[in-house]
């Protein structure tokens, strides 16, 4: 972190925007891993002039930082962050445009942005509904389920980067499994603008409680996890691998492979960064040997 005294010049001018942030948090209170050092300062804007204040703010005080959604695909080191988080969550309004569109600022989670659909009887997002993280989370990281994937709905993404505002169509978004644009390229995504179906309110309901069902069935959603820890390899499962190389129940510390569905790897509820990462290692080099394939993370690590 820089010097005490830019840090509070730094403060005094989100004050003066009156832009909200809270000063010394855990981010294990903000990752749905539950594992997470602290954050000197995290930040809440609620509007895009407040994002682009805080962007400017970093710049001139020369801080780095991380942009936050639900916390949903991300391992937080033990040792904290020493820049500024930008937690996007308070950035969550959205709106019908004309005939099958929607925006949506990118901090709305999925679960209400599902729900807004389901009102407004659009089709095409049901596949997201038990996803817990933010539709900018899920447009980085092209998020999807049950043969559904982000890329099939988003029409085109507003960002922010260092040199302003941009608009980016689908084909610039270089979608593919689990990558976009934003994998490679740094900037807040702002807004969403999904090209929807008309539906029809029961069946979407219907298949909204259906996919939720076969999630409680199949994973650990009341353990701390941060979903599938793995990518799937080319042509085969990573939680079948991992069972294969009788890996399922396998713990260092307090992280583990669940035993409810191996590849999700979880926190019993006081594992450390260190001991998930040596976990993740441990099971990418014992599968590697037993199977040859090599699982690669899709989890983020913060740090
Ligand atoms: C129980 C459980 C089940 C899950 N099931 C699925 C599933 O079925 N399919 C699936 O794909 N994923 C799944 N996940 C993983 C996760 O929910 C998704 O990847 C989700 O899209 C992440 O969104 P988030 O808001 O939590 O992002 P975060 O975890 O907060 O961030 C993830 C990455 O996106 C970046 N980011 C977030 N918001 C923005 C933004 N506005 N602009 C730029 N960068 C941003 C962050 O910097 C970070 O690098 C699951 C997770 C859990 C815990």
């Amino acid at each position: 972190m820089k010097k005490r005294e830019e840090c509070s010049m730094f403060i005094q001018e989100l004050m003066q925007y009156q832009i909200q942030y809270k000063q010394n948090v855990f981010l294990k209170e903000y990752t749905t891993l539950h594992i997470g050092g602290r954050a000197h300062i995290m930040i809440f804007p609620k509007s895009v002039q407040e994002i682009e204040q805080c962007l400017k703010l970093c710049q001139k005080y020369d801080m780095i930082y991380v942009v936050l959604g639900k916390g949903s695909n991300i391992l937080a080191s033990d040792q904290g962050y020493h820049g500024v988080i930008i937690n996007l969550t308070m950035f969550c309004e959205m709106k019908r445009l004309d005939g099958q569109r929607i925006c949506v600022q990118s901090g709305a989670t999925l679960k209400n942005v599902c729900d807004f659909c389901l009102q407004q009887e659009l089709t095409g997002l049901e596949f997201a509904c038990g996803i817990p993280g933010t539709i900018g989370g899920a447009v980085y990281m092209n998020a999807g389920a049950y043969g559904g994937e982000m890329q099939e709905v988003v029409e085109k993404v507003v960002y922010l980067d260092d040199k302003g505002v941009k608009t980016l169509s689908h084909s610039e978004m270089q979608f593919s499994y689990r990558h976009s644009y934003f994998s490679q390229q740094k900037g807040i995504i702002l807004e969403v603008i999904c090209c929807l179906k008309i539906g029809n309110k029961e069946l979407m309901k219907k298949q909204m409680n259906d996919l939720m069902r076969r999630r409680h069935e199949k994973q650990p959603m009341s353990d701390y996890s941060a979903g599938s820890t793995f990518k799937r390899p080319n042509g085969h499962y990573a939680s079948a691998l991992i069972k294969q190389c009788g890996l399922q129940g396998f713990q260092i510390g307090g992280a583990q492979v669940s035993l409810k569905h191996a590849g999700f790897l979880i926190n019993c509820g006081h594992a450390t960064s260190q001991e998930f990462l040596q976990l993740i290692k441990y099971v990418q080099k014992t599968v590697y040997k037993q199977t040859g394939y090599q699982l690669e993370c899709e989890i983020k690590m913060l740090e």
